[in-house]
């Protein structure tokens, strides 16, 4: 099995190494990942500059590769044919945030997996729920061990293409895990506010600001999983069709003026 392994963070940061590391006792892995932090850039396709890739090493030594590109450019690159061999899994991450309800339209490591399962390759996105406020470094040990589980499984089963999987893995010790729960998008709550402030030059700026985001802990969603101590695996569709609204929008007079 040959695996591609990505994230939105970039090359340097510690979850794609904990990511890389614990994909390796599952086949040969090729690491190919932004030269800079695309975190919430959304799924992102690079049309109108060229994209560099550039040989790097991971701080264990593993050769991998580095693009200016966006995570989902970098995807696209693999697959179609920057990397030789074919490619039978995608993962993305380990953020060190989670991705949970609507937060999965803004992820780069969503995203990431998404273009694969556009070219119908099976791919999963890694989340770790950590406190945004945490100081110091990340442990992303059990975390890697619940995606070398997590990956296991999904190239063993496959997924049909369209379709991949959005984990999460809560912020505790593996022996404090209580177990897997696959679950639907909860609801994610925003606290954006406008930051608005001038320029030495007295023209204005702004900043999305505000404090971190927060959840719905509602039983059967990521959130609800999360805040039980569980791992949540979301099955996603990129079919986006609102079908139960399809009816109603039908009937609206579209024939007259
Ligand atoms: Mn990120």
């Amino acid at each position: 099995m040959h695996i591609l392994v990505t994230n939105d963070d970039g090359i340097t940061h510690p979850g794609l190494h904990a990511l890389a590391q614990s994909m390796k006792s599952l086949g040969e892995i090729t690491v190919l990942a932004p030269d800079h932090n695309w975190s919430a850039s959304g799924h992102v396709k690079t049309l109108h500059r060229p994209l560099r890739v550039q040989q790097t090493k991971l701080p264990n030594g593993t050769p991998a590769m580095m693009s200016d590109g966006a995570p989902s450019d970098c995807v696209a690159l693999a697959i179609l044919g920057l990397v030789e061999n074919k490619i039978d899994l995608v993962v993305s991450g380990i953020n060190p945030f989670g991705n949970i309800g609507d937060d999965v339209t803004y992820s780069g490591t969503v995203t990431a997996a998404m273009e694969a399962a556009i070219s119908g390759i099976p791919s999963v996105a890694f989340s770790l729920d950590s406190p945004f406020d945490l100081q110091g470094d990340r442990d992303f040990s059990a975390a890697g061990t619940i995606a070398q589980r997590v990956a296991a499984r999904t190239a063993l089963a496959g997924l049909p293409r369209n379709t991949l999987l959005n984990v999460n893995i809560p912020y505790v010790p593996l022996n404090q895990i209580k177990g897997m729960r696959v679950t639907r998008l909860g609801l994610r709550v925003y606290r954006d506010e406008l930051v608005r402030r001038d320029d030495p030059q007295g023209r204005p700026y702004y900043w999305i600001g505000g404090e971190a985001p927060t959840g719905v802990p509602e039983e059967g969603t990521d959130v609800g999983a999360l805040n039980e101590g569980f791992v949540s695996i979301t099955p996603l569709h990129l079919d986006m069709t609102a079908y139960n609204l399809m009816q109603e929008v039908s009937e609206w007079k579209w024939d007259s003026d």
